[in-house]
This record gives structure tokens, C-alpha cells and sequence, in this order.
């Protein structure tokens, strides 16, 4: 079986993206690497994060590993908060609620409520770094519906369904997501080498 680091603390993430590449696969978190400091992330580009993630640990570890980085990239507001999205409100980051509440603020009065969630995985195996993009286009609501799911789920709409990301619950958004579509064009691409 091969193994590979899954550069993330998030456990929802490694047991998401281990169900799509299936039992050919060992996915092995950051902890059970031994790797207990924050890996730096100062890109400018999701692709520039994700890569800077896989390098961290190719570097140090020296075996087959891959990164994500993902953003929320909102059309009337040239992309932004994309590579931010995290940290969109300011301090530590990762307060959904606050980043909800300034991303509604920056639309107030805006009529293009285009947005689109992408996702970037770098995959170094072998010394290679090969890159993978997920995307989910859809609309910024102006209030929140759904409880599921975490970050901008609750005012974000996929094209085509009539329903958040947080109304539609993790066994739906997991199928459809900008994550899911990456992951699958890394699993496609390690069953092929
Ligand atoms: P990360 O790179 O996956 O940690 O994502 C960065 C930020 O983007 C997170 O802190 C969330 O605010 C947002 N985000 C990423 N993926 C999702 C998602 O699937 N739904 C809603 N927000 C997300």
C-alpha cells in the first residue's frame, strides 16, 4: 500500500479526501508524522500556499506528500477574500462568523453575488510537485441558512441546487465540493502512476 503525509491537522479533511482515494491508499496526518509545528503559509496564491505546505514537509521528511489550500473567491470583489479567506475579518483567523459578517457587509448594495470556492492540492511524489484544482461556482446569499458544514457554507449557494452548502449537509456538499473535485483529480492521477 502507498503511503502518503496529507499535510493537515484537520482530521475531517485526511478521512474526506481517504474516502475517495479508497484502501489502495494510507493517508498519514501531520501528527502521526511527527510533525508538530505550524507550517508556514504566506502565498499569495492558493497554488503558492499548497506548494509551500508540500515543500515543508518533502523537505524535512523526505517522502511523498501533498498540500491543500483553499479560498473563496468572490467575483464583484476581484477574488477576494480567496488566499484570506481564513483570516478575511482580521486576527487569528478561522472565526467563520466574523468573515461571514464582513463578506455580508462588502455586498451590502452589491448586485453580482457570483462566488466560487477552489480548492488547490500540490502533490510532490518521487521529488515531482504536480498540481490539482477543484471549483464549485455559486452565489453569496444575503442571510445565512443551514447549520452544517463550517466557514462560508451558510451563505453560499452551488449552482444548481436551491440550498447552502450548509442545508445540504456533509454527504451532499461532500460529493459535489471544489474538495472533492480535487481530490478526485488526485485520485485519478496516483491510480494512472
Ligand atoms: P483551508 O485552506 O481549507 O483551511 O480553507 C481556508 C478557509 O476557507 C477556511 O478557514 C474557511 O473559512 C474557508 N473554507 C474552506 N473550505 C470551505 C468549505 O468547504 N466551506 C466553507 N468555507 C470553506
Amino acid at each position: 500500500m502507498k503511503r502518503f503525509v496529507f499535510a493537515t491537522n484537520n482530521r475531517h479533511k485526511l478521512e474526506e479526501v481517504q474516502a475517495i482515494l479508497g484502501d489502495r491508499v494510507e493517508l498519514v496526518s501531520l501528527q502521526q508524522t511527527g510533525c508538530t509545528e505550524e507550517i508556514p503559509e504566506t502565498g499569495k496564491t492558493l497554488e503558492e500556499n499548497a506548494l509551500q505546505k508540500a515543500r515543508y514537509i518533502y523537505e524535512r521528511y523526505h517522502t511523498d506528500c501533498f498540500a491543500d489550500d483553499t479560498g473563496l473567491e468572490v467575483e464583484a470583489l476581484g477574488g477576494a477574500p480567496g488566499v484570506y479567506s481564513a483570516r478575511y475579518a482580521g486576527g487569528e483567523g478561522h472565526d467563520s462568523e466574523a468573515n461571514m459578517r464582513k463578506l455580508l457587509q462588502d455586498l451590502e448594495g452589491v448586485e453580482n453575488r457570483q462566488a466560487r470556492f477552489r480548492t488547490v492540492f500540490a502533490l510532490i511524489v518521487n521529488g515531482k510537485e504536480h498540481l490539482f484544482e477543484g471549483i464549485v461556482n455559486g452565489t453569496i446569499l444575503k442571510v445565512r441558512r443551514g447549520t452544517s458544514g463550517f466557514g462560508y457554507d451558510p451563505i453560499f449557494m452551488p449552482d444548481g441546487y436551491n440550498k447552502t452548502f450548509a442545508e445540504l449537509g456533509n454527504d451532499i456538499k461532500n460529493r459535489i465540493s471544489h474538495r472533492a473535485i480535487a481530490s478526485d483529480k488526485l485520485c485519478k492521477f496516483l491510480k494512472q502512476h
